[in-house]
């Protein structure tokens, strides 16, 4: 991981900063001028339903896309003019990840290690670590090929984790799986920003998992960011029970 000096980081309260930020794939305007802050720490949610631009927007924090206006910075490093660095301070778990199913989980988690870490100690630790979040028993010897779906996702945020990151970008990190997993992950990332200190940003379009686990939420549509708040402020201002109403009150579905 890269070193900052403390006092860098310590003036720093803004984890990332999104500026009139847009995304257009050919015709498509994916997004269309959107602008939230990510504040230091915090467990910070980009809700919004199926294709309303969540997964472009954490691929051009995560550096992986380049934006077509606007900008964007994590810890004061923009997205598009210091990508190494910001490469070096954040770990992107995608939507559709796979892991080298050929490898066992031990052999996976030890290959990225080896990859971050700057010598074998490290890479050690970083093992050790990850192997506690993953929390797989005895199954991280057997092959990936022969894991879940729940179990290859929790390898996974693993491995974001271990590197101990200053940001975790998190594309739908619980999606498609089972109450008991869907709950493992969301203590492991509560424990981790507790505990840690480190930022996540993660993305759902279920807004009631959310709900629980975000200090802050922005509710995307269509490109667009309609509300940026505590789920507790929107739930306030709209008069809703939850911030699924919330969401449908405020692109005035008529609920
Ligand atoms: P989901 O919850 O379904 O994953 P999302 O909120 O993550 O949706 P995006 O994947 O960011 O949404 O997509 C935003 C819009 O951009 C959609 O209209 C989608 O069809 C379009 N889009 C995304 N990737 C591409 C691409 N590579 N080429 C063309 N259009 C794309």
């Amino acid at each position: 991981m890269l070193e900052i000096p403390e006092g860098e980081w310590g003036k720093n309260t803004t984890a990332v900063k999104v500026e009139n930020l847009e995304k257009d794939y050919g015709k498509v305007k994916a997004l269309k001028g959107i602008t939230f802050e990510v504040r230091k720490g915090e467990i910070f949610g980009l809700i919004g339903p199926n294709g309303a631009g969540k997964s472009t927007t954490l691929k051009i924090l995560a550096t992986l896309l380049r934006p077509s206006g606007g900008r964007a910075e994590v810890f004061g490093y923009d997205v598009v003019n210091d990508a190494d660095k910001v490469r070096g301070i954040i770990s992107y778990l995608p939507e559709e990840a796979g892991a080298y199913k050929n490898l066992t989980g031990l052999e996976y988690l030890q290959f990225m290690a080896r990859l971050y870490a700057k010598d074998e100690a490290k890479a050690r630790e970083m093992v050790e670590l990850g192997v506690k979040i993953a929390d797989l028993g005895e199954r991280i010897r057997d092959k990936v090929s022969t894991y879940s779906k729940g179990m290859t996702r929790k390898l996974l945020l693993a491995r974001a984790l271990m590197v101990m990151p200053r940001l975790a970008i998190l594309d739908e990190p619980a999606s498609g799986l089972d109450i008991i997993n869907a709950y493992t992950i969301r203590k492991t990332i509560k424990r981790f920003a507790g505990e840690k200190g480190v930022t996540f940003l993660i993305s759902s379009h279920n807004m009631l998992e959310v709900e629980f686990l975000c200090d802050r939420v922005a509710l995307i549509n269509r490109g667009r960011i309609i509300e940026t708040g505590t789920p507790k402020e929107l739930k306030e201002k709209y008069s809703a029970e939850n911030l699924e109403e919330v969401f449908m009150k405020a692109i005035g579905a008529g609920v």
